[in-house]
């Protein structure tokens, strides 16, 4: 089983699939799913490569995951070639490993395995796997949610193999994401000589109150599974950078907010617009929504992953929301039950990205628990 992960692993790590690209990583897939009885489809949009692999009847579990890989960085910082996986001390080196081509290799072979033993079961294994999940994820995840439930797909299980394991692999599951909504806002005020303030209007000394009252703003407190929502600014500028003797006509920002299940998007907009409103300038306001918060706090898919991996590291897992989105989101418009469990993320997008030998194995066992413990 191990030899098979990390042969698996190696060969996807070889191809330099740097996001959105996938470079041949998903054919070397779907052969192997086709193999033991996978239908296959694929969907190329654009630049990305998109796989729906699925076998059986029944309840639905989709593997979730991705080809894609972040650039590796600076070449002479590797202490090995990132394409080239390598195997030190125990560690498996390369570009994605631990995000997450080692994960979708010890998926697969978990579903191998599974299905060698058990040729009956009752339910319907998936896989959904894209090549854009590090870049926008225009033609990703998104896209093909959207086709499966244009056409009444179910999938009542979501199992995503982001790395979210913290020192031991399966000691931190995610069982939710908070969502995240930006903003990029033009305040206008009137251009002028600077020496001449009351024949202008200066954006930026209005918009500095503005700023200040987006950052008093508490939206919620939070709950027993979120940190309160929270935003941050990401970008101020004038524009006139060189210009001394300018009141300039305009200034823009940009905000980011990452906001939990107590608040909806509605009121958060409503919010940042009553803010503008009394600030006194004509502004234009363009909102970028990235993705909604989603919580799986209890049923049958959670209790399955705490008691897998409890069967193989005689502890349970830890709960988390935290961290960035993830594709997981948009799963929430198929009102999927959704767990992330993948490999250690100490090193995830970093050089040297590396991931234990022994962790793979564990990992593996682990999905292949969750499949028996859901259907058989
Ligand atoms: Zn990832």
């Amino acid at each position: 089983m191990l030899d098979d992960i990390i042969y698996l692993s190696k060969k996807l790590i070889k191809l330099p699939s740097i996001s959105p690209l996938d470079l041949g990583c998903q054919k070397i897939i779907s052969k192997r799913l086709k193999k033991i009885g996978f239908s296959i489809e694929k969907f190329k949009i654009n630049n990305t490569n998109n796989l729906w692999a699925y076998k059986g009847i029944g309840k639905t579990l989709t593997f979730l995951g991705h080809t894609d890989v972040v650039p590796p960085g600076n070449l002479n910082d590797w202490k090995t070639d990132p394409f080239d996986p390598i195997i030190k001390d125990n560690f498996l080196f390369g570009r994605g490993s631990s995000d997450m081509k080692c994960a979708l290799s010890a998926m697969i072979i978990a579903v191998e395995s599974f299905l060698k033993k058990f040729s009956f079961f009752s339910g319907r294994i998936s896989f959904l796997i894209t090549s854009d999940e590090e870049s926008f994820g225009y033609d990703g995840t998104k896209k093909i949610i959207k086709i499966l439930k244009n056409r009444n797909e179910k999938i009542d299980y979501c199992l995503v193999g982001e790395p979210t394991s913290n020192l031991k692999v399966g000691d931190v599951i995610k069982n939710g994401r908070r969502g995240s909504i930006s903003a990029k806002i033009i305040f206008y005020g009137i251009q002028g000589h600077i020496a001449y303030p009351n024949l202008a209007k200066n954006p930026i000394h209005s918009a500095l109150q503005a700023i200040k009252n987006f950052l008093n703003l508490k939206l919620d407190l939070g709950n027993d599974f979120f940190q309160p929502s929270n935003l941050q600014i990401f970008y101020i500028s004038s524009g006139n950078e060189n210009i001394t003797n300018m009141i300039p006509g305009s200034i823009k920002i940009g905000l980011n907010i990452r906001y939990n299940t107590e608040i909806s998007q509605k009121r958060i907009v409503f919010k940042i617009k009553k803010i503008l409103d009394q600030c006194g300038l004509k502004y234009h306001i363009n909102w970028i929504f990235s993705g909604k918060p989603f919580i799986t706090n209890s049923g049958f898919l959670l209790e399955t992953v705490k008691k897998s991996i409890f069967q193989i590291n005689k502890f349970f897992p830890k709960l988390s929301t935290s961290g960035g989105t993830s594709d997981g989101r948009f799963f929430t418009c198929m009102n999927s039950d959704i767990i992330e469990l993948g490999l250690v993320n100490k090193t995830i997008h970093q050089v040297n990205e590396c991931v234990k030998i022994s962790d793979l194995y564990k990992l593996s066992k682990i999905y292949r628990n969750i499949l028996k413990n859901l259907f058989i």
